[in-house]
């Protein structure tokens, strides 16, 4: 006879696993393997109360880590989807996929500050509240290009951008743009640099995506 046929041990540290008035062993949870071996790129079936919580720890706070890095990431080559006022552009081959819009309101005063600089506009401090305007305008695109990514397109056709002064004078901006998802066909051909960045892009994208999903689960988990 085997003694050890009914035993079992942990598949990482090979400590037993067992319920017992001596002390118990168990393994983790699920979520907890597979964000472990997210983390470690490995398979290992499972790990246990001993050696899987330090573990866990660590992998959470990596996945975080590369999440918070992918997003910053991915904004940035999210600046390869052009958005273009015409709507057909030479040599491009596509198919429409369908309206995309983003919205975005400016800090407080930023219209009053270009109302009232008149011919100073671009000049000394007004400069900044132009700078400001033009940052509620990225971030009004960067909704569009976000819609546009999620819809599978690479590219944003007949776009228009509304800045309408909210509260009169003393206000602030609303920037509203939309504009046409579509998919290139032949961004391979004519414009090879832009191809590469849009494939690096829809790659992070994805692992970014199945991140927050994975970390999402866990907190969502732990508040239960
Ligand atoms: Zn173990």
């Amino acid at each position: 006879m085997n003694a050890f046929k009914d035993q079992i041990f942990c598949p990482n540290c090979n400590v037993q696993i067992k319920e017992g008035i001596f002390g118990s062993n168990n393994l983790v949870k699920a979520i907890d393997i597979l964000i472990i071996n997210e983390f470690l790129e490995k398979k290992t079936d499972g790990y246990c109360k001993k050696c899987g919580p330090e573990l866990r720890q660590q992998a959470f706070s990596g996945l975080q880590e590369e999440k918070i890095l992918l997003v910053v990431e991915v904004s940035k080559l999210a600046e390869a989807i052009v958005v273009l006022s015409i709507e057909n552009p030479i040599n491009w081959e596509y198919s429409c996929l369908g309206l995309v819009s983003g919205q975005s309101i400016s800090q407080k005063g930023a219209f009053s500050e270009i109302v009232n600089s008149g011919i100073s506009f671009f000049s000394g401090t007004n400069e900044n509240r132009h700078k400001m305007i033009k940052a509620s305008e990225e971030r009004a695109l960067a909704q569009m290009r976000k819609k546009c990514i999620d819809m599978g397109g690479n590219a944003i056709l007949g776009a228009k951008i509304d800045i309408q002064a909210l509260n009169g004078d003393k206000g602030q901006v609303f920037v509203s743009a939309t504009g046409s998802a579509v998919s290139v066909k032949n961004f391979d051909i004519c414009d090879k640099l832009r191809f590469e960045v849009l494939q690096a892009l829809e790659t992070k994208y994805r692992r970014l995506n199945y991140l927050i999903t994975l970390l999402g689960s866990i907190s969502a988990e732990s508040q239960n």
